[in-house]
């Protein structure tokens, strides 16, 4: 009897920690797909083709560190996915594998749930991946990136090529800007009292996101909600890039709001 349950995967180093398995098995049983997410962890990108093959995997997701390792080993890239230079999701369809990232739309997702992007200028912290997928992303709807980087060749690297300004991170208060949104590391469990800027600065801003969704509230979004900022969780935007990997695979409607429910209660459990 053919089996017809999919399998599919998450690909880092570590991946004890991630959300994803939680959030795309909820997402799977409430659409009544037949289909199994587990977290695999793999030491280099090298080994996710053989992985997918050898596991019958048709959807993969790509975490830290592999999203640009992995590129060299697909058939085929999305034009952002390029443009990025990383790769989060992985489809494998006919013995062959192609590379998107949903992370640059998972962001804009969440940051048009809240506000407008057409016009507005967005100070972005860091230069890495996330910040590449940011200042695509803000691009793509009519948005205007600063790039602010602590190491300033890499920010003035990234602005250059995106063809937009750089900031170093030490002069981001001089920034007058709509929203301010984090994509560095800073304040990410077990740091939960770092910040990557000083309260003060984020009284320029009307918004402030930070990507970062453990905790679910950083000590910048609370500084930013002191300030008077409105702000926006990580989470939103992790929903949104797990949404977006369940519709490239399945081309199905996804349980976005359900999706978001698991993540934050699990979230929330952490918090207390
Ligand atoms: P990455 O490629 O390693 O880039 C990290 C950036 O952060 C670099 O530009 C680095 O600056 C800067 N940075 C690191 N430590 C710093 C410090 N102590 N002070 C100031 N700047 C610092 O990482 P990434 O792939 O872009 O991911 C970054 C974060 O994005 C992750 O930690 C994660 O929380 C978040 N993320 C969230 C989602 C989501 O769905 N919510 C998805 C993807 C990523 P230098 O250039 O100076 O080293």
């Amino acid at each position: 009897m053919k089996n017809n349950s999919r399998t599919f995967a998450l690909f880092g180093n570590p991946v004890a920690q991630s959300l994803s398995p939680l959030m795309h098995s909820a997402a799977f049983r409430e659409m009544k797909i037949d289909a199994s997410y587990r977290a695999l962890r793999v030491g280099d990108a090298r080994d996710v083709p053989g992985e997918m093959e050898k596991l019958n995997i048709s959807g993969a997701s790509i975490t830290i560190p592999h999203k640009t390792g992995i590129m060299q080993y697909l058939d085929t890239v999305s034009d952002s996915a390029a443009r990025i230079g990383a790769v989060n999701t992985v489809t494998r369809a006919d013995g062959r594998l192609k590379g998107d990232n949903t992370d640059w739309t998972g962001l804009i997702s969440a940051l048009s749930e809240a506000l407008e992007i057409r016009g507005k200028r967005f100070a972005v912290l860091g230069a890495g991946g996330a910040a590449r997928a940011a200042v695509y992303g803000i691009l793509t709807e009519g948005g205007i990136p600063v790039v602010v980087n602590r190491t300033v060749q890499k920010g003035e690297q990234v602005a250059k090529e995106f063809g937009c300004d750089f900031c170093p991170l030490e002069d981001t208060g001089m920034i007058k800007g709509y929203c301010l949104i984090n994509t560095t590391p800073v304040g990410m469990f077990p740091n939960m009292d770092a910040s990557p800027v000083s309260a003060e600065t984020l009284q320029h801003f009307e918004w402030v996101m930070d990507t970062i969704y453990n905790p679910l509230e950083t000590r910048l979004l609370k500084d930013a909600g002191r300030a008077g900022c409105r702000t926006i969780s990580g989470a939103t935007m992790f929903v949104h890039q797990g949404a977006e990997q369940i519709r490239i695979w399945t081309g199905l409607q996804p349980p976005t709001e359900l999706m978001k429910k698991v993540v934050l209660e699990r979230l929330k459990d952490e918090t207390n």
